[in-house]
């Protein structure tokens, strides 16, 4: 194969150079963070100093960063606290939208076997809330809003700033999943006024297996895991030390070139969108401007968005349908369905996630891979035979 192009990023991304050696050099930081002796101290500095700089990367303060297993966790964390203290005082409702990560919605599936009512706000064609919904549906029972940073399947933004400032004048917590936020664009847990944020290292080109909770000083957390004292006893566990201070240095790497990235990563993703969008009935999903720098969605008429995938990996680009969780089932995705597409058309959809280390000439080829294997799959297939005589109407125009 002449050459392998990775752009897909939303469902994980290789590990920065930086973040590998210091996770290496890490490993020889052998001791507990909990021990007395010297061994162990050393490892608890390096352990704070990572959560410090995490912190700084957040705006928060350094006792604000809990350590999880990835943002799965940190998810589950902030929205079982939200709902244990909510429970207590007789609230049991949960505001959320429609396309949140299954991380968050597994987990409402859950409390709602355990008595709650969960609202899910209309994400509208363009992929984002509408802030007059949200306040309209805030009941004196609400304990928790719990809304996405930057959707994971097509990188349309929420207006967090504002969710956070209704949710503040209302008096109910608000938790955000930044998964798909943090170490892209700049993320201010003071701007936004969030009490919980979730991140996520193998998002943002650190290792898999960590990430992290920003809980902000005076909003309640609640243990999942129980056991030793680690993170002031609510998150029980020897930390993962290594895979922590790597998830530092991709972080701190990340903020640092942070303006250039985007600045690099949004042409390239606007040269896709120029170029996929000349091929016909065909459409970008969510809205044009409010997104991820990394991240675009696209639908095809007419062809199965499983046959495109092989066709491009042959080809060398490795791309997704949407979600990596939900490949493997035929269901149409929930994002998608969500946004108001029907059926045989979000089966139909590409996912494309890129970051730095492309160059134009890269995003070039995947354009003229993808035209050249739609227009392919469209000749063979049966559904554009009878859009094309007109047997059935386009829904993409
Ligand atoms: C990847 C992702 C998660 C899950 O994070 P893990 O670290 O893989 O558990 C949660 N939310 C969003 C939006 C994601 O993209």
């Amino acid at each position: 194969m002449k050459q392998y192009i990775y752009a897909d990023h939303a469902a994980t991304t290789p590990i920065s150079e930086k973040a590998k050696e210091a996770m290496l050099a890490a490993m020889d930081r052998y001791g507990n963070p909990s021990s007395f002796h010297r061994e162990g101290q050393l490892a608890k500095e390096a352990l704070e100093q990572a959560r410090s700089e995490i912190a700084d990367c957040l705006h928060a303060k350094q006792e604000e960063i809990y350590f999880t297993s990835g943002g799965s966790e940190a998810d589950n964390q902030a929205i079982r606290s939200a709902a244990s203290i909510g429970a207590r005082k007789g609230k049991k409702h949960i505001i959320t939208s429609a396309f949140e990560h299954h991380a968050v919605l597994h987990t409402l599936d859950a409390l709602k076997k355990e008595g709650f009512s969960i609202t899910y706000l209309d994400v509208h064609e363009n992929g984002i809330i509408d802030v007059s919904e949200l306040e309209q549906a805030i009941k004196e029972e609400t304990c928790l809003v719990t809304i996405m940073y930057a959707n994971n399947e097509i990188g349309t933004l929420q207006p967090v700033a504002e969710i956070g400032a209704i949710c503040r004048r209302h008096k109910v917590l608000f938790h955000c999943d930044a998964v798909q936020a943090v170490g892209h664009i700049p993320v201010d847990v003071i701007k936004d006024q969030v009490d919980y944020l979730a991140f996520s290292a193998h998002k943002f080109q650190g290792p898999k297996g960590i990430g992290g909770l920003y809980v902000r000083k005076g909003a309640p957390l609640i243990p999942l895991l129980y056991g030793g004292a680690q993170e002031k006893g609510l998150r029980a566990g020897t930390e993962n030390l290594p895979a922590i201070i790597a998830m530092a240095a991709a972080l701190r790497d990340a903020c640092e070139q942070m303006s250039e990235q985007m600045r690099k990563v949004s042409a390239l993703r606007d040269q896709l969108i120029e170029g996929l969008s000349e091929i016909p009935h065909s459409r970008l999903n969510g809205d044009r401007i409010r997104r991820v720098p990394q991240t675009i969605n696209f639908c095809f008429e007419g062809i199965e968005g499983e046959s495109l995938l092989l066709w491009l990996d042959q080809k060398g680009i490795a791309a997704s349908s949407g979600s990596a969780c939900t490949s493997g089932s035929l269901d149409p995705s929930h994002v998608l369905l969500a946004l108001g597409l029907p059926h045989e058309v979000a089966h139909g959809s590409l996912r494309l996630s890129i970051g730095m280390e492309l160059q134009k000439e890269q995003i070039d080829y995947i354009i003229h891979a993808v035209k050249e294997t739609v227009s392919y799959l469209r000749n063979i297939s049966p559904v554009w035979e009878a859009l094309k005589k007109g047997e059935k109407a386009y829904v993409i125009q």
